[in-house]
């Protein structure tokens, strides 16, 4: 396959690049390199730096390139920043992917997967969350993935442009070569190994009052290579001739923040101060998403579930990289 990702410098897209090309296939990757770090490309890989604003910039890259499949993880992630600035989800987000979906239709791309995300059940009825769960997004990072899902479908319905949309939570773990590196960060699992490798006092646990059995958040936590997996499966599936699809990913199971501190704890051998803080605006007790259909129609499951095994991984990327991407 000759694949298109943009995000390719960022933590999942990334790591998705670089099984693409274990894998043989060839990768050009688009990346503003915003967020995203020129060291996480794999060498192997055609890194082009420029930005999903500029339309005529996507598109003379899609017009050279001519990839079979596009796999679009560039945007803007985080749920607390898209409520304190909507516009770069609702607008920004929106536009970048719009450029290049309608690019990717205008030159005949046969596969177009979408790192989407599970933020848009904020509501649901059954957990653990599946497809048929009412979508309700719960942010407006939420609402701008959920609005190119929308594009997508019309981009088929109007012009055949087969898509899979694979919404998840929380991605984590690393490869030996690459791994989790925001700035600023804030997620749990990097925050947690940042106090283990003495650059941070303590974690604060965000309230410990939840109606969970103790009493802290139980999120879906999936290793990075298994969402790089279940995208590279998922574009195969397309380019061979199937149909576009929603798949939610998850874990199989949840895990509670203590557990997560609990086992960075057991895994790094640092005491790991934690102390408790106020509840963080927005989160639900507990988020858990069900795999079975792509289980059921793609054979995917994870290979990696278990939390300490995560958790070592990224650890060892953390020993081995204590500044990230940075020299
Ligand atoms: N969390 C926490 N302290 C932190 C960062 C995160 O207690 O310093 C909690 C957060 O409230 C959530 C879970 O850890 O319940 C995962 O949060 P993260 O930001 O990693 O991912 P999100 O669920 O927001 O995608």
């Amino acid at each position: 396959m000759k694949i298109l990702v943009t995000g390719g410098a960022g933590y999942i897209g990334s790591i998705t690049v670089e099984r693409l090309i274990q894998a043989g296939d060839s990768v050009v990757v688009f990346d503003n390199l915003y967020q995203g770090h020129r060291d996480a490309v794999h060498p192997d890989a055609v890194l082009i730096e420029g930005d999903l604003a500029d339309k005529a910039a996507i598109e003379a890259v899609i017009r050279e390139h001519k990839p079979d499949g596009v796999m679009h993880f560039a945007s803007y992630t985080l749920v607390g920043e898209s409520v304190e600035k909507p516009f770069l989800y609702l607008r920004d987000n929106l536009v970048n992917g719009s450029n290049l979906i309608e690019s990717a239709v205008k030159h005949g791309v046969q596969g177009f997967i979408l790192s989407s995300t599970a933020n848009l059940f904020d509501d649901p009825e059954r957990m653990p969350i599946a497809e048929d769960e009412r979508i309700v997004p719960g942010s407006p990072y939420g609402e701008s993935k959920f609005l190119l899902e929308r594009v997508l479908h019309w981009m088929d319905r109007l012009y055949g442009m087969r898509y899979c949309c694979l919404r998840y939570f929380n991605a984590c773990g690393a490869t030996e070569e690459r791994g989790e590196h925001h700035d600023p960060e804030t997620h749990l699992i990097p925050l947690v190994l940042e106090v283990a490798l003495g650059q941070r006092e303590k974690i604060t646990i965000f309230g410990d009052d939840y109606k969970t059995p103790d009493g802290t958040c139980v999120r879906d936590y999936i290793h990075v290579v298994d969402l790089a997996e279940a995208h590279i499966l998922a574009m195969r599936t397309l380019l061979a001739g199937g149909h576009s699809r929603k798949y939610n990913l998850g874990n199989g199971r949840g895990f509670s923040v203590k557990e997560v501190i609990d086992t960075a704890r057991a895994v790094t051998g640092h005491p790991i101060p934690a102390v408790v803080g106020p509840r963080r605006a927005g989160d639900p007790d507990i988020l858990i998403a069900s795999s079975e259909t792509i289980n059921h129609d793609l054979g995917w499951t994870p290979q990696y579930p278990g939390l300490r095994q995560i958790i070592e991984m990224a650890w060892e990327w953390h020993q081995k990289h204590p500044h990230g991407y940075e020299k």
